[in-house]
């Protein structure tokens, strides 16, 4: 008979032997989540038998993960700003290191009332922000069906989904595409795709797993930004803000795409881990 303890023992080991860091917790996470326990429970029962229909869906995960997939992947599910957010092959996995672009929002956006959210994939930075900012409405756009039935299944869940819209668009080779009669925004963000084509070779594994759509930023990384800061005008109003997650070789250029969309106040935020991952500008002006 196996148990909890002897089970996670072997899937450390397996998964540590394929050079994964997290090996340990990754183990405990898949085997909670195929014994639908909480990953707590493993520790205070070792010696609880592990049944042959538990250990066959716990294989099932486990081999998942050994060919690199993420655990969130694996479980369909990513907390983000302690919120639980579905994902799906249709969407990015949210990273940790996009909190700090929600942090940033709320830290120079006391009441925003209407906020844009571009490439917004599962819903994830709109939906954070959203729940911290009871009075503000939005509208998420994603060119990925997929992505937009995920992100309105997340904002239901959350009791969100009466504030924060979600429709087709975001931008094309060109411009903006946002839908007619969205009118101005006082808030715009987005996370779009900022590796340099060249460069999606050589990511992590686990970051193969992410759809394509949501990495690739054209020859440079920088094409999203610049269509989506060419036109910014048409969608952002006076007084309003734009935040940008970026690449963390990415600052200088994003901040003088700002500067040349007629933006002022521009910053280049650090994530937790001291690399540049946001960029934020406000439209000066009134009427
Ligand atoms: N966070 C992803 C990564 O660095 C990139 C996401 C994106 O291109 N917006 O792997």
């Amino acid at each position: 008979m196996a148990t909890v303890r002897a089970t996670l023992a072997d899937a450390t080991a397996a998964l540590a032997a394929v050079g994964i860091d997290s090996a340990a917790l990754d183990a405990r996470l898949l085997l909670a989540d195929a014994l639908a326990l909480p990953a707590t429970r493993l520790l205070l029962e070792p010696m609880r038998v592990v049944s042959p229909a538990e250990r066959q869906r716990f294989r099932r995960r486990l081999q998942r993960r050994l060919q690199r997939e993420p655990v969130s992947r694996i479980r369909g599910e990513r907390e983000f700003w302690s919120l639980p957010l579905a994902i799906s092959a249709a969407t990015l996995d949210p990273r940790p290191d996009s909190e700090t672009l929600v942090a940033a929002v709320l830290a120079r956006c006391p009441a925003p009332r209407r906020a844009l959210d571009l490439g917004t994939g599962s819903g994830a930075l709109i939906l954070a922000l959203a729940s911290e900012r009871p009075q503000m409405t939005a509208l998420g756009l994603d060119i990925s069906l997929g992505a937009l039935r995920v992100a309105r299944a997340n904002a239901q869940r959350l009791g969100l989904a009466g504030r924060v819209r979600f429709a087709k668009g975001g931008w094309s080779d060109q411009r903006l595409v946002v839908p007619r009669g969205a009118g101005v925004f006082d808030l715009i963000l987005s996370n779009p795709p900022y590796i340099a084509t060249p460069d999606l070779a050589g990511l992590a594994p686990e970051v193969g797993f992410d759809p394509r759509t949501a990495l690739d930023g054209g020859p440079d990384g920088l094409a999203p930004y610049r269509v989506i800061l060419g036109d910014i005008g048409r969608a952002l109003g006076p007084g309003g803000r734009v935040a940008f997650e970026i690449g963390l070789t990415q600052g200088p250029a994003v901040a003088d795409l700002c500067r040349q969309a007629g933006l002022s106040e521009i910053e280049v935020l650090p994530d937790l881990g001291g690399r540049d991952r946001v960029v934020t500008a406000t439209r000066v002006g009134v009427g």
